[in-house]
């Protein structure tokens, strides 16, 4: 009865999957909902059609009949009330809310979910996932690893959400183990919640769609020694939208740290960044709405918490001051092509500053821009740069310094907050992903985010229909599969081998020379038309593709795809910098060759190779874990708070498959009810029956599987005598397993029916 098994099962309602607890009402202050047969109330609570009720419904399964729009209504009417959470079968639906809901998640409500027996009783939660992953660890038979994979939109709340879930288990596991950090003794799980604000002030920006957009992906496991205290964590990041550093789409804004030190800087860090009060930078855009204050003293707080010495900050500033300066940097045209451009006059002032800040030679600087060095034979040949391509130059060295800066910091955090491996012995592993993408102009970064999409969502299936045979095979029952379409096609379609779009992208890559797009195009046209999941647009101008991703179709522009996919880095950049002396650029560019940086400056691994790479080892690590899945849900697009707009959720809900999770979950027999509880409800059907004088109801302590089973089978016989003449007929219908009965819907409405009547 104590294992985490046990505690996840009982009185978790009787759906497959999570089951949540249905509680019947609206429970605003949180407090649980004690009894099974309450639950059940709920479960047949749901069966009512009337609208009133509808926020009641704490498990969208629940819902009759499951449809996009009455799944819709269901999340509206709960909105309606302030409910923000709720259970679709094994996952949880977070809608935002956009405004803070004081004491929603404050310390109180944590010990609540965290001291429950049974925290599935209480209403949705974050915090039951979060509960029941902890529990989880433990196993049965031996620990198992957890993963909480957040998924939604931008805007939607996943960063928010798996803030939430370090903060409960900072709280809840908090141990006493302490790290030594520049003579200051820091707990560890101070230290893990502090690489949130230096790798949000690093990675996130303020988009057209989220003041606080994550522009990467990020999957951090924390660390749990043995008696499950919080010892540790390591942090992996995936596609940093580094091109955001150089060119920030309309409206939007670059990375925050940069507001964060334009706004924070003391007199003196103004002057040693070359950054006077007033001054334009190309790169620094103000967004259009109000945003909230960045903070700069937080960002350093949190670096000197996690051991980054004064010194190593000064060099860090120092290094971004300069990109900030490059961005400043034009070049005019030649008088003649055989002629390199020059600086434009009044930029030169931003290049030499530059070159200051990055401790390189300011005449070497320009030139890098200016110049390409060619490789004829054992020759080197100069040639001049077209003004555009000088442009790209700059562009590049700021992009490939902002990426290696994030790496490096990525890997001094897990430095600083990684346990000894012989100190912790299981993970939580938290999620946080892109949602699907479809945009009006899809590309590279879009094909990417959706490809990691569809592998969690085949994850997602597999893993759930494993779970459900699993089940079926424990109870000894006939297993009988869900049909269910899965998305191996798409994926194929994507990264299969020997011929996918993936593929084809990394062959036009290799060849030397400039791609043109019509050209790629044909070509994926020719190798891969006979595959249903990709089509064309005949009369498109654009050279584009189209794929039918299971969240719906997606139109990929293929202009500028293959170099991107490429990203070359020149390798005259990569020189200078080695000879950087900032000690740390100096270090981040020397130390060793990075996957897609050599010191011949090319791309050696294709950006989606790396990509393919970097997500095969997630999901070889989310297999070896039991996954939870969390879908945010944005209810507006413009962030306003308590803002239902229909058409908003209803593509998002379509998008992470709600619906079809649903009917997963509620696919086969969806009602499972242990005997005891079976027995408990219907027994009165039975004894008001012919039957009566056969019983043995009260005999309920007794635990004999066999007796209840018996008394199980009494019940069936009363509400359908046909279905226990006609086996073949009553598979369809019902089926004993060893400890539970396994109902479809239609059944359990016969016993409710029946149970009414008395
Ligand atoms: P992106 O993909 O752009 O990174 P995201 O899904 O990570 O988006 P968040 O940054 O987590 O989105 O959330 C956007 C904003 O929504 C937050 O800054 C916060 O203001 C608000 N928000 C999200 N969840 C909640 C919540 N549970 N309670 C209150 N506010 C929330
Ligand atoms: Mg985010």
């Amino acid at each position: 009865m104590n294992s985490a098994e046990d505690r996840r099962n009982i009185g978790a309602g009787y759906r497959n999957g999570r089951g949540g607890a249905a509680t019947g009402s609206v429970n605003k202050d949180c407090s649980p909902h004690p009894s099974l047969s309450d639950s059940l109330e709920g479960e047949i609570r749901a069966f009512l059609t009337d609208e009133d009720e509808l926020h009641t419904y704490d498990d969208l399964t629940k819902v009759n009949p499951v449809t996009p729009t009455t799944v819709l209504k269901c999340l509206q009417a709960r909105y309606r009330v302030k409910v923000f959470y709720t259970h679709a079968g094994c996952t949880l639906v977070a809608l935002n809310p956009f405004q803070p809901i004081p004491h929603l998640y404050s310390l109180d409500v944590m010990k609540q979910y965290h001291c429950a027996p049974q925290p599935q009783e209480f209403k949705p939660h974050i915090f039951i996932v979060a509960e029941e992953a902890y529990r989880n660890v433990q196993g049965q038979l031996q620990p198992v690893n957890q993963s909480l994979v957040v998924s939604g939109e931008s805007g939607a709340g996943k960063t928010w959400t798996s803030r939430c879930l370090m903060k409960y288990y900072a709280t809840v596991a908090a141990s006493s183990s302490v790290v030594k950090s520049q003579d200051t003794v820091e707990k560890i799980e101070r230290r893990v919640l502090d690489s949130n604000p230096i790798m949000e002030a690093f990675g996130n920006a303020c988009t057209l769609r989220n003041n606080n957009s994550s522009r990467f992906g990020k999957y951090i496991q924390l660390q749990l020694d043995r008696c499950q205290l919080l010892v540790g964590a390591s942090v992996q990041t995936y596609l940093l939208e580094k091109t955001r550093v150089a060119d920030q789409p309309t409206n939007e804004r670059n990375f925050h740290v940069f507001y964060q030190m334009m706004k924070g800087a003391t007199d003196e860090q103004r002057k040693e960044w070359k950054m006077p009060l007033g001054q334009h930078f190309v790169w620094l855009p103000k967004a259009e709405k109000t945003i909230e204050e960045d903070c700069f003293l937080d960002t350093v707080e949190a670096l000197d918490h996690l051991g980054i010495n004064e010194e190593r900050q000064r060099q860090i500033f120092r290094i971004l001051a300069g990109l900030l300066q490059l961005g400043n940097v034009y070049f005019s045209p030649p008088m003649n092509e055989s002629q390199p451009c020059d600086v434009e006059e009044h930029s030169k002032v931003f290049l030499q500053r530059a070159a200051e800040l990055l401790c390189v030679p300011a005449e070497e600087l320009q030139q890098c821009f200016r110049v390409r060095t060619l490789q004829a034979g054992k020759q080197s040949v100069l040639k001049p740069c077209s003004q555009a391509d000088c442009g790209m130059r700059r562009d590049c060295l700021a992009k490939v310094i902002y990426a290696q800066l994030f790496e490096w910091l990525v890997t001094f955090i897990n430095n600083s907050i990684c346990a000894d491996k012989s100190t912790w012995c299981n993970f939580i592993g938290v999620l946080d992903v892109y949602g699907f993408e479809c945009f009006h102009i899809n590309n590279l970064e879009q094909l990417c985010i959706n490809y990691a999409n569809e592998k969690l969502q085949q994850h997602f299936v597999a893993h759930y229909l494993r779970a459900q045979q699993e089940e079926y095979v424990s109870e000894g029952l006939q297993w009988s599969f869900v049909k269910y379409q899965d998305n191996q096609s798409c994926l194929d379609l994507i990264e299969g081998s020997p011929v996918s779009v993936f593929s084809l992208l990394n062959e036009a890559s290799r060849l030397n020379r400039a791609s043109d797009a019509n050209t790629f195009r044909a070509r994926l046209e020719k190798e891969l038309r006979e595959n249903i999941n990709i089509s064309w647009d005949k009369f498109s101008m654009v050279p584009h593709f189209t794929v039918a991703h299971y969240a719906g179709k997606v139109d990929y522009h293929i202009e500028g795809m293959v170099e991107k996919n490429k990203d070359p880095v020149p390798p005259e950049l990569i020189s200078l910098l080695e000879k950087s002396e900032n000690s740390l650029l100096h270090q981040i560019f020397s130390e060793k060759e990075t996957d897609n940086v050599t010191s011949k400056g090319l791309s050696k691994v294709t950006v989606v190779s790396k990509f393919k790479n970097s997500l095969e080892s997630l999901m070889k690590i989310l297999h070896t874990t039991t996954p939870h899945y969390t879908r945010c849900i944005k209810p507006n697009p413009d962030c306003k708070p308590l803002t239902f707009k229909k058409e908003e959720v209803i593509m998002q809900l379509e998008a992470c498959g709600i619906v079809e999770t649903i009917h997963i979950s509620a696919a086969g027999f969806p009602i499972r009810i242990p005997f005891r509880s079976f027995i408990q409800r219907y027994r009165l059907i039975a004894k008001h029956s012919r039957l009566k004088s056969q019983s043995h109801f009260s005999d309920l302590e007794a635990d004999s599987s066999d007796i209840h089973q018996q008394q199980v089978e009494q019940v069936l016989e009363v509400v359908s005598p046909s279905l226990c003449v006609d086996c073949e007929k009553r598979s369809l219908w019902v089926h004993c397993g060893k400890t539970k009965v396994f109902l479809t819907q239609s059944m359990l409405d016969l016993l409710e029916d029946q149970r009414k009547k008395i």
